[in-house]
């Protein structure tokens, strides 16, 4: 950590992967993330915590839906929405939750827990009654389930796909009295089986901060990611030094040694952010210590 000296950063991504023909463009994804990346700063800028951020950033993401998180997730094999995710502070706080139905901003009710039980991690049912004992709306069912969606699920069934990821969406920030945090949102892979939990819920597999070195989230196939613990991985090569590009190229490497690809943000405890992906594409937004914006897809 490098303490309070008023500068703040952030990146966000808006998923890793390859766009489906007939999706909307690649200019419109980075759009969204930088209508993201623009919310998390102003949070930062107001002087609010790297949390805040990460949290305001990824709730316009799942909001949005061009990403594969809150409305407009990716179904399961039977044609629900269960979302993951998960949020972490660089003093190692964090909360998660995996697999939940009906529930608008996945990202605020892991807020929640990490910031209203004595657990890291609430799945399905329970954490529905929990979002429902903290006076979270439970939405009707089936209401994050949008046309596109159901449309490529359609069309999976029908070709018998394989499982398949993308949009999954982040944020890493680095606030003015030097913390760092991660936060990460997802309906996870297409056709997945209903109960499956990603990366994108687990600690150090999809989200990870640590004041002393960063934060990062990952996208890409969640199961590569949690047997590498792909964000642990990029943490720790920044404490060992590596800037966040160099962090994020070693985690991948380690990813793809399990057996997958994707890509990573990182934000370091001085304010510097990178990624790196080995996918397609992967749409992103940052806003750097000096205030200046660059994105990408
Ligand atoms: N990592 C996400 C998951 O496996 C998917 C993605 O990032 O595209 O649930």
């Amino acid at each position: 950590m490098n303490g309070p000296d008023g500068k703040v950063s952030l990146i966000v991504h808006g998923g890793a992967g390859a766009l489906d023909p007939g999706d909307p463009d690649g200019a419109a994804h980075v759009a969204g993330c930088q209508a993201a990346a623009r919310a998390g700063h102003a949070v930062l800028k107001a002087g609010g915590s790297a949390a805040d951020a990460v949290v305001a950033a990824v709730t316009v993401l799942e909001d949005d839906p061009l990403f594969n998180a809150g409305t407009g997730a990716a179904l399961t094999e039977d044609g629900a929405v269960e979302c993951d995710a998960s949020v972490m502070t660089g003093q190692g706080a964090a909360g998660a939750v995996g697999a939940v139905r009906d529930v608008k901003n996945p990202v605020r009710l892991a807020r929640l827990v990490m910031e209203r039980t004595a657990h890291v991690l609430l799945v399905g049912a329970g954490a529905e009654a929990f979002a429902a004992r903290q006076g979270v709306r439970r939405l009707e069912a089936g209401a994050l389930v949008t046309d596109r969606m159901r449309a490529k699920w359609q069309a999976a069934k029908i070709k018998a796909t394989t499982p398949a990821g993308g949009g999954t969406v982040g944020c890493v920030a680095r606030d003015a009295q030097g913390h760092v945090a991660a936060a990460t949102s997802t309906g996870g892979i297409l056709m997945k089986l209903s109960g499956r939990v990603g990366d994108s819920a687990l600690i150090g597999a999809g989200t990870y901060a640590d004041d002393r070195a960063g934060a990062a989230s990952c996208t890409g196939l969640g199961e590569a990611f949690m047997k590498a613990l792909g964000a642990k991985v990029a943490v720790e090569a920044m404490l060992a030094g590596a800037p966040p590009d160099a962090a994020a190229r070693q985690a991948l490497a380690a990813v793809r040694r399990a057996g997958g690809d994707g890509g990573i943000i990182c934000a370091d405890a001085a304010g510097r952010v990178g990624f790196a992906f080995n996918t397609p594409g992967m749409s992103r937004a940052a806003i750097s210590t000096a205030g200046v914006e660059t994105s990408g897809v």
